[in-house]
């Protein structure tokens, strides 16, 4: 009896381990704090909803607590399109609850300064480009950060279309900035750090749109340990999305993260500037 419960645990302890391996990448060195690897001071996170900041949390919340950075958020839509999983409000009132849960969000992980913005949600990719990019320009013109935080604009990480456009905007933004400097000399973020997923896993439980995800993103470069009271307690606050991982991956919340232990990045430094 005590042999078949030693083999059963063995077994179990097997299929976790060969589970994990599907979520590391081995291009990814692992550090305590992307920010504080690079010597960034100034983070901008820009991102498309509601709850995409948990996607950094680890990031954001090392770069303040380990590194005493400064922190902000930009949040382009107010997320009133969201599925409510469990439904906590009236659907006409989701913009509104969505709003102040990712304010108590950003609370919680102490940042600085946040902006929700009111641009369509799952419209991105219909308002106008320039527009777009200029709004977060002006934003990293407010924030000056050295390093900004936003999604792979190839895969958007969930293959969200407006994860993808956020991230196409938060690149050219910078890029703009590095080329043409703002009226006060500021000439953009040295480093934007792409939110990426680890490509076997996100194929392995994502379905269709994780197969575009891994087939369609680069190599990450860094990782880091996010905590797991922080990603609960993250979807804790975000009421009406708190079940979303579990609708979306069919595993219980606690499960994926112990598995997606990590957060991922590509990390690209910006042209040298004249
Ligand atoms: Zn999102």
């Amino acid at each position: 009896m005590a042999g078949l419960a030693l083999a059963l645990l063995l077994v179990c302890a097997g299929l976790f381990a060969w589970a994990s391996s599907l979520f590391s990448e081995p291009s990814a060195r692992e550090v305590p704090s992307v920010a504080g690897e690079l010597g960034a001071t100034r983070v901008l996170a820009v991102f498309a909803h509601p709850d995409d900041e948990l996607r950094a949390a680890g990031l954001l919340e090392a770069a303040k607590s380990r590194d005493h950075a400064f922190t902000a958020l930009i949040t382009a839509t107010r997320g009133e399109r969201g599925t409510q999983v469990p439904v906590v409000a009236r659907q006409r009132d989701l913009a509104l609850v969505r709003t102040a849960e990712v304010l108590k969000s950003g609370y919680a992980l102490r940042l600085d300064e946040q902006e929700v913005w009111g641009f369509p949600d799952s419209g991105l990719s219909g308002v106008d480009f320039e527009w777009l990019a200029s709004r977060v320009a002006e934003a990293m013109d407010r924030y000056k950060p050295d390093l900004v935080v936003t999604f792979w604009p190839g895969s958007g990480e969930s293959g969200h279309p407006d994860h993808m456009r956020i991230g196409l905007a938060a690149e050219a933004a910078a890029r703009h900035l590095n080329e043409t400097p703002a009226a006060d000399g500021y000439r953009g973020p040295k480093w934007i750090a792409y939110v990426v997923a680890p490509r076997r896993g996100i194929r392995a439980i994502g379905g269709a749109a994780g197969a575009f995800v891994a087939a369609n993103e680069p190599e990450p470069t860094l990782s880091m340990r996010a905590k797991l009271s922080t990603r609960m307690g993250g979807w804790k606050i975000h009421a009406s999305q708190e079940y979303s991982i579990p609708t979306t991956y069919h595993l219980p919340a606690r499960l994926y993260y112990l598995l997606w232990g990590d957060e991922f990045y590509k990390v690209t430094e910006l042209k040298e500037r004249r």
